[in-house]
């Protein structure tokens, strides 16, 4: 396995990942994986002595760079277009379109030292919430101000987010475990930049095919330590 995985969880993910691929597409494999992935977070953050500082409408988080990988941007574009209408579709493009443009000749790290509202944070609030990423629903802190403050200072890197350690071990494992039992069925497993992976995925359908027939997705859009 490539990555350095939580052992129990992420071995009993891995388990059932690998198994659901041999019969279920990776959408609805990741439709699945969300359930126990909740679950896991739900439990591990009701047993810890910590709780959770995130509340509704509190979205400091949505504009630090985002990323996700090929099988979350495809669940997450469908969704969208499942739910919105054209012109609300549109509004995303030309929101992630605007970001691109903002950071066309930005380095990965310097891209990280920007604001960038997340386009698909509408009205402070999450449009693709039931599907969003294993990163957005993993990330969580103890202290919003710690938020706060990265927000305030995007070019300090240093700043810290307190989280809690149970759920950080439980949820990293069990995303490691789908994602790794996705790449070894053979999927792209590249993690893309929010922006132009959404544009190409809206505005090329061809993405699903090449990503379900095991090919890199997105063509066009930026992937890791671009
Ligand atoms: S996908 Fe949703 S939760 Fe993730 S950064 Fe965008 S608006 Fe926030």
């Amino acid at each position: 396995m490539s990555k350095q995985m939580s052992p129990s969880i992420a071995s009993q993910e891995y388990a059932i990942s690998y198994a659901e691929l041999m019969d279920l597409s990776p959408h609805r494999a990741l439709l699945r994986f969300h359930q126990r992935h909740d679950q896991r977070i739900k439990q591990a953050t009701a047993g810890s002595i910590q709780s959770k500082a995130c509340f509704e409408g509190c979205a400091y988080c949505c504009h630090f760079k985002v990323i996700a990988d090929a099988v979350e941007i495809v669940a997450m574009a469908d969704f969208v277009e499942a739910n919105f209408d054209s012109q609300q579709i549109d509004q995303i493009i030309q929101s992630a379109k605007h970001n691109i443009e903002e950071s066309r000749n930005l380095s990965h790290e310097e891209h990280s030292t920007i604001n960038q509202k997340c386009p698909l944070l509408i009205d402070n609030s999450c449009a693709v919430y039931p599907v969003r990423s294993i990163k957005c629903r993993n990330f969580h802190a103890t202290d919003a101000s710690g938020c706060r403050a990265s927000y305030d200072n995007p070019k300090d890197l240093t700043i810290l987010n307190e989280n809690i350690p149970e759920v950080y071990i439980a949820a990293t494992g069990s995303g490691d475990g789908f994602l790794t039992a996705l790449h070894n069925h053979g999927y792209d497993d590249r993690s893309y930049d929010h922006n132009t992976a959404f544009v190409e995925a809206l505005e090329n359908p061809y993405c699903r095919i090449r990503y379900d027939a095991g090919r890199r997705a997105f063509t066009t859009a930026k992937y890791d330590n671009y």
